[in-house]
């Protein structure tokens, strides 16, 4: 390779045949400024004009090709000023269509009667007129090759004044005069055996396909090598922290001591996750571990032994939740336990006030207090800790990567422990997470009597409500949870204030309503839960805003109104909102759908508490939640791989990956695999 000659590839767009400065601006607003740019601008959907039919068999409301004779002049007429339409009759064998184009005056001057064409667009029938609208045309010659129809055309996401046929014949213009320059990065080993086609060929294939077969190729391809990227550079991130140093907290700790003090022994899953928790801990490598756990399965005492272990080893420890609620919880938690055995604990949220803020601030700083337990609060500027050894993240999904990395700056390279409920196949943990070492809790502590759920709907509502207020007489407390917090003329659903208002004049009135949401003021939220809390509202109704981790033992009925609404691992969470005392309990799934898909839903969270089994099932049928984004993850967004369609893809990416990394543990090898990764 001659060095100082630089690609093709770097080269602007302007270098491109009909690219002057307007369109190159307008390329550049796509994103676009080079020729590889522009080849990799991948299209978001394709028109399939590679089969043609007859006139005949054309049926209403489809995207439709066909050819056939021209058998009128070409009509025009003007329904109103500024607006020509134009027709033209096609005739095929005894079978005929009409053509009609709108302000395309021109026409007139195109076609002429006899001439034979392809058309290809939308077709409308009705009673015995059969038409089509504003089709794309070409010519029929003789030499066969056709650019707009007869083929699978790709349809890319652009910019007002840039029309679809101009970027795609720029685009081909730049596949043309570059294509064969790209060089390949996956090693001929890997596409062998993978079975992936070659990097022109699949650039290629993704704009121009000749068949499905090719498309399907080039995008394997190009879908594999996104996600190898995406999965090698993880590794390497996670390979890089684990030898940068970290502390190396005392072996004299002995959690022995910490689990003398708990109310019951741990189970054999959370034991081991805990070994794992300390193994990183004593080890001089920075911990970075993943605890993943189903509602219920008990990771906060996994925490409170990492911060027990921290704090005793002489370093701070910081607990990070997502709400004042559940910070609350966690520091009354907490504090119960660690504080018999001298460490020190505070509670840092939005709504500490002035002075206490102060003090607590003042005794970060010096080192006085051990362990801070807070919200969004402690990533402020002016939390700053005095030797911040442990950060541990709870329900992390809502949670960045960035706000993590936040915290984790205010020490010298403290172990990282982040807890999540939200259960993700392997295959998704692995890129999701893929900098980080995973742990699964995979059993619940014993004795807890499992949720029975029912799917039900709006003609059980009188038998639904009287099972609620039998079991409020009995001193359980209950949940209704809506997708709404105010009734909406756009979505149907059943909404917060509504349900609310109605059910404390009739249904249940005399028992204790209670209304929470996400509208409401932080402090308003707060007092509603801590009456809720402390017993004195038999029911709380309210949106999602409750959905992470609160812990109200003697709630035993969760009621759920339009559960079709949800997705199921949002249900499942939900769900673990009860079944956490001694009471049986119950979750009421109203569903107000028919389709196959939502009944199919229901019955699966009837069926089962496995919210790892859930999850999947989730994904196959709904595909990947919020939660599975993966700018919400922090990493890099995605150009062709979709992580949820392509999990089988994804699967094989990672058997390669760890092929390659056992072959070159360094990557050594590989480095141009990710060398845009950045993080
Ligand atoms: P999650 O994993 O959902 O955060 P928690 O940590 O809140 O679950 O635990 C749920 C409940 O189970 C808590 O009340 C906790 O005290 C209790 N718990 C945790 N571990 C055990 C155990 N090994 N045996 C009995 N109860 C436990
Ligand atoms: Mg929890």
């Amino acid at each position: 390779m001659e060095e100082d000659k630089i690609s093709i590839l770097k080269e602007p767009v302007t270098q491109i045949k009909g690219v002057g400065n307007s369109r190159a601006a307008l390329l550049n607003k796509l994103g676009i400024f080079t020729i590889e740019d522009l080849i990799t601008y991948y299209p978001r959907d394709y028109e399939d004009r590679s089969r043609i039919k007859e006139i005949r068999e054309l049926e209403d409301g489809e995207m439709a090709g066909f050819k056939g004779i021209i058998a009128s002049t070409v009509i025009e007429s003007r329904p109103r000023r500024g607006m020509t339409i134009q027709k033209v009759l096609i005739k095929e064998e005894n079978a005929s269509i009409t053509a009609v184009w709108f302000n395309q005056s021109f026409l007139k001057n195109v076609f002429r009667v006899g001439e034979k064409y392809i058309f290809f667009g939308k077709i409308s029938k009705n009673y015995n007129t059969i038409t089509v609208q504003n089709p794309v045309y070409e010519k029929l010659n003789n030499n066969g090759s056709m650019e707009k129809v007869c083929r699978i055309v790709p349809v890319y996401p652009t910019t007002a004044k840039l029309t679809q046929n101009v970027l795609r014949s720029i685009i081909r213009e730049a596949l043309e005069v570059a294509a064969h320059e790209l060089v390949d990065s996956i090693p001929d080993w890997i596409r062998k055996k993978y079975n992936l086609c070659h990097i022109q060929y699949a650039v290629e294939n993704i704009h121009f396909p000749k068949s499905d077969e090719d498309f399907r190729h080039a995008r394997y391809r190009l879908v594999f090598e996104e996600l190898l990227r995406l999965q090698l550079g993880l590794y390497y991130i996670k390979n890089k922290l684990n030898t940068s140093k970290g502390i190396e907290f005392s072996k004299d700790i002995d959690i022995e001591d910490f689990c003398g003090i708990l109310p019951f022994k741990l189970t054999n899953s959370q034991k081991k996750v805990l070994d794992e928790v300390i193994g990183d801990m004593e080890s001089p490598k920075v911990m970075n571990r993943l605890i993943q756990g189903d509602v219920g399965s008990g990771k906060t005492v996994i925490a409170m032994a990492a911060l027990y272990k921290a704090a005793k080893s002489g370093y701070q420890g910081a607990l990070l939740v997502p709400t004042e609620i559940l910070a609350e919880q966690h520091f009354k938690s907490v504090n119960e336990l660690l504080s018999q055995t001298g460490i020190s604990i505070a509670l840092l949220t939005g709504s500490t006030g002035k002075k206490e803020r102060a003090e607590i601030l003042d005794k970060i700083e010096t080192g006085e207090l051990d362990v801070v337990i807070g919200t969004h609060a402690l990533l402020e500027d002016r939390v700053v800790f005095n030797n911040l050894g442990l950060v541990v993240t709870d329900e992390q999904h809502r949670f960045g990567v960035r706000q993590r990395a936040v915290l984790s700056q205010k020490g010298n390279n403290p172990d990282v422990l982040v807890m999540t409920a939200t259960p993700i196949p392997r295959t998704l943990a692995l890129i999701l997470y893929g900098d980080m070492d995973i742990s699964i809790i995979n059993e619940l502590p014993p004795g807890r009597i499992p949720v029975k759920t029912y799917v039900v709907d709006d003609s059980m509502r009188d038998r639904v409500n009287s099972f609620i207020r039998k079991n409020v007489m009995e001193g359980r407390q209950v949940y209704i949870v809506c997708p709404l917090v105010e009734e909406s003329e756009v979505i149907e659903g059943t909404s917060a204030v509504q349900l609310a208002e109605r059910v404390s004049a009739k249904e249940f009135s005399g028992l204790k309503v209670g209304l929470v949401h996400g509208k409401m003021k932080p402090d308003e939220k707060e007092s509603v839960m801590k009456k809720f809390v402390e017993g004195s509202i038999n029911i709380l109704i309210s949106t999602t805003v409750i959905e992470v981790g609160v812990n109200v033992p003697n709630a035993t009925i969760m009621v759920i109104e339009n559960a079709e609404r949800f997705g199921l691992a949002q249900l499942h969470q939900l769900r673990g909102r009860v079944g956490r005392g001694t009471h049986q309990s119950y979750c009421i799934l109203y569903n107000r759908s028919k389709s196959s898909v939502a009944l199919e839903r229901m019955k699966i969270m009837q069926k089962t508490n496995d919210g790892f089994l859930i999850s999947e099932k989730d994904l196959k049928l709904r595909g990947p939640g919020e939660f599975m984004g993966t700018r919400q993850h922090g990493l890099p967004d995605l150009k062709i791989a979709n992580l949820y369609k392509d999990l089988d893809i994804l699967k094989k990416v990672q058997e390669a990956a760890g092929e390659i990394i056992r072959h070159d543990p360094a990557l050594k090898n590989f480095s141009f695999l990710f060398q845009e990764f950045y993080y």
